[in-house]
């Protein structure tokens, strides 16, 4: 923090944040007892409270973290597009920001991938996608193609149509009446397998399963949605090699199309700019926001293939518009700092950086065999998972009522790290830009936090 600033008074603040906030996934009878962080300022991959506490952003504030805190390049675009304008609408009008980014996104997709449409958040850029493809069918004559076929324990998003598609118990059933419901199919979760067997087994036997679903389905289904090879809330579960390719085929086979949500893999997270790299697959429409804007501003995007769009041209009797549209869409200040990220990743080499040092974070991760209740260690680039289990012959789960992932991230906040868990899984995805030794430190952090709450 700056000296010449104010000192902020933490009670004060505490006080407030008590009387006038409602914080989301949060308990608040229970926050509201306790002793929260309220931040004050960030630099490079680290993050300041107002008493003047450090701590690595060592979730980089919920999976969107590039380059770190207050970059200077992207800090400078958006103060020079500040000077020209900071929002206009996108309903009738363009703007230049979002012209010339989108531009470099179709450059940057799967090739095949060719319009951008804009919008604020991860769920907007789902709930989009789940609109186009039900609209599409419609255009193409076949509107009784109206279900989706999700994945197992997925998460799309909060809003409802997100919902409707997300299958985590937890933030589902008490809205169950309200969404509609989608087909199931088991998502390739090694560690928990009903079955034995390599790679190569277990991804043959999920698209088998994934086959019996298409044949049943596939004359009422639009769309299929996955999360490209890491799915994310659900654990950081780390899909097989050869079963992105494999859904993409049968997709194509069974003429339904493929929604690929990269909300938490695209930019770089799994070690490519978009996990669908990994594989070589360009789904039909892809989604995409966090990471976009190097984690500082609200752009989320859903981009569909010529074939979706085309289907969409007609006269203006005809209908065929796309009715969706945010008051937000495409704004300018978003797209200039995505394009400075964008250009700051390309200038910086970051998807190479991000690749030596996730070999750095793998090695070190073996260590953390050693500690005798972490059950899987999963990791797709910087995107790491570690399953805590009581017992590791038998992968007995902790209670959910133990809350021992609550109690690792509570002790790395003390030790100066924050991060958040998902159940017993805790959850490392340090920015893209961090060096080894700021890895190495926070690593340490992470290794002392689970051996002392697992072991004592
Ligand atoms: N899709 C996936 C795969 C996600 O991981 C998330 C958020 N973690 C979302 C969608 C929703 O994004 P947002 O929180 O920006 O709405």
């Amino acid at each position: 923090m700056r000296s010449e600033e104010p000192l902020l008074n933490y009670d004060e603040l505490a006080e407030k944040n008590k009387r006038y906030v409602w914080h989301p996934f949060t308990q608040m009878k229970e926050y509201i007892e306790g002793d929260p962080v309220i931040i004050a300022g960030g630099d490079g991959r680290k993050l300041q409270d107002v008493r003047g506490n450090e701590y690595w952003d060592g979730v980089s504030s919920i999976w969107l973290n590039v380059h770190g805190h207050r970059v200077p390049e992207i800090d400078q675009a958006i103060r020079g597009q500040l000077e020209k304008i900071a929002h206009s609408t996108m309903l009738g009008m363009a703007n230049v920001p979002a012209v010339l980014l989108a531009e470099k996104l179709i450059h940057l997709m799967p090739p095949g991938l060719a319009k951008v449409f804009y919008s604020d958040a991860g769920a907007t850029a789902v709930e989009i996608a789940i609109k186009m493809a039900f609209q599409y069918w419609q255009h193409k004559g076949q509107p009784q193609k109206q279900r989706f076929i999700t994945m197992k324990e997925a998460y799309h998003g909060d809003t409802i149509g997100a919902v409707s598609v997300g299958a985590i118990d937890i933030y589902r059933h008490t809205y169950s009446n309200l969404l509609f419901s989608p087909i199931h199919v088991p998502y390739p979760y090694i560690y928990r397998s009903p079955i034995t067997g390599d790679d190569e087994t277990q991804t043959a036997f999920f698209l088998d399963e994934l086959e019996k679903t298409l044949q049943a389905h596939h004359h009422e289904t639009a769309a299929l949605i996955i999360e490209p090879v890491v799915q994310g809330a659900s654990g950081i579960i780390v899909m097989p090699d050869g079963y992105l390719r494999g859904v993409r085929e049968l997709c194509t086979k069974y003429n339904v199309l493929m929604i690929a949500d990269e909300v938490a893999t695209g930019f770089g997270r799994t070690g490519r700019l978009f996990a669908c790299n990994h594989e070589e697959v360009t789904p039909d429409i892809l989604t995409a926001g966090k990471g976009l804007t190097g984690g500082y501003l609200p752009v989320a995007i859903t981009v569909a293939t010529d074939e979706i769009y085309e289907a969409f041209l007609g006269d203006y009797e005809d209908q065929k518009t796309f009715f969706h549209g945010h008051s937000y869409t495409g704004n300018q200040l978003g797209c200039a700092a995505a394009i400075a990220n964008l250009d700051l990743m390309e200038e910086k080499n970051l998807i190479h950086e991000v690749q030596q040092q996730s070999r750095y974070i793998a090695s070190r991760l073996q260590e953390f065999s050693k500690l005798s209740h972490v059950g899987d260690i999963r990791q797709k680039g910087f995107m790491i998972g570690l399953e805590l289990v009581v017992d590791r012959e038998t992968k007995e789960p902790y209670e959910w009522t133990e809350r021992v992932g609550v109690q690792v991230c509570t002790r790395a906040k003390e030790l100066g790290m924050l991060i958040r868990p998902l159940g017993n899984v805790v959850v490392f995805m340090p920015p893209l830009a961090s060096t080894k030794e700021e890895l190495e430190a926070m690593l340490d952090i992470l290794y002392q936090s689970i051996q002392e709450v697992t072991e004592s």
